[in-house]
C-alpha cells in the first residue's frame, strides 16, 4: 500500500471509530430520554389547617403522615426512583387565608389530584382511627381505575403482611367516592392507612423512626414488583 493508501485507511478507520462512539452516546441519550425512571408521587395526607385524626395523647395524623412519607421518599430515592411529594412541610397545598376551610380543602384536593394524574404511581399515606382501641393493622385501598392500581395494592399489601403483620387479615379494598383523590385519579394509586392512631401499640410504633423505616421498606418492596 502506498503512503496515500495508508493515510486513507487511517482516516477511514478513525472516522468509523468516532462515528461508532458518537452513535453509542446518542443511543444512550435516546434510551435515557425514552425510558426515564418512573416518578412516584408520595402524598402525605392532610397538612397545615387540616390535621386529620388526633390520637388520645394529642398526636396529630398529619405529622405522622409527613414523617412516614419522608422516610418512604428516602428509601425510594435509594432505589433510583424519581420522587415527588405533595408536601414536605406542615402546610396544605392551599393556605389562602381569604378562603373558608371548606374552600381551602377543595383547592388543596384539586392541586393534589393534578399531581396524582401526572405520576407513574401514587402512594398516599394516612393513619386510621376507630372508637374501638383494639382495632389494628395496616389497611390498603386502591384506586378503582383499572388493573394496575389493584395490582399495586396487592403487591404493597402482601409485602407489608409478609414482612411485618402476618396475622393481619384486612382485605385489600377499592376506594369509594369518600376517598375522593383515589376515586378520581387516572394514575395507578394506592392509599396506605399504615396503622391505627387509636391503638396504643401502633401509635407508639408509628412514632419511632425504626418502625416507619420498616414500613417504608415493606411498601417499596411491594412497589418494586410493580414499577
Ligand atoms: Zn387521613
Amino acid at each position: 500500500m502506498n503512503k496515500k493508501g495508508i493515510l486513507l485507511t487511517v482516516f477511514v478507520t478513525a472516522a468509523a471509530l468516532l462515528f461508532s462512539a458518537m452513535a453509542e452516546q446518542l443511543y444512550r441519550r435516546v434510551e435515557t430520554v425514552a425510558v426515564p425512571a418512573p416518578v412516584v408521587l408520595i402524598d402525605a395526607g392532610h397538612g397545615g389547617f387540616d390535621g386529620g385524626a388526633v390520637a388520645s395523647d394529642g398526636t396529630v395524623e398529619k405529622d405522622i403522615n409527613l414523617a412516614m412519607a419522608t422516610e418512604l421518599s428516602v428509601v425510594l430515592r435509594l432505589w433510583g426512583y424519581r420522587v415527588e411529594m405533595t408536601r414536605d412541610s406542615d402546610a396544605a397545598l392551599c393556605e389562602d387565608e381569604s378562603l373558608t376551610i371548606r374552600e381551602k380543602k377543595r383547592a388543596d384536593m384539586a392541586k393534589r389530584l393534578e399531581l396524582y394524574d401526572r405520576a407513574s404511581a401514587v402512594i398516599s399515606i394516612h393513619q386510621n382511627h376507630f372508637p374501638d382501641a383494639s382495632c389494628r393493622g395496616t389497611q390498603v385501598l386502591y384506586a378503582p381505575n383499572g388493573a394496575e392500581s389493584r395490582a399495586l395494592g396487592e403487591h404493597v399489601r402482601s409485602s407489608i403482611l409478609a414482612r411485618m403483620q402476618p396475622d393481619n387479615n384486612r382485605e385489600l379494598k377499592a376506594s369509594t367516592r369518600e376517598v375522593m383523590l383515589l376515586y378520581r385519579t387516572t394514575a395507578p394509586a394506592v392509599l396506605v392507612e399504615c396503622g391505627f392512631l387509636s391503638n396504643p401499640a401502633e401509635l407508639t410504633a408509628m412514632k419511632t423512626t425504626k418502625y416507619r423505616r420498616q414500613m417504608a421498606l415493606a411498601i417499596v418492596d411491594g412497589l418494586l414488583k410493580f414499577v
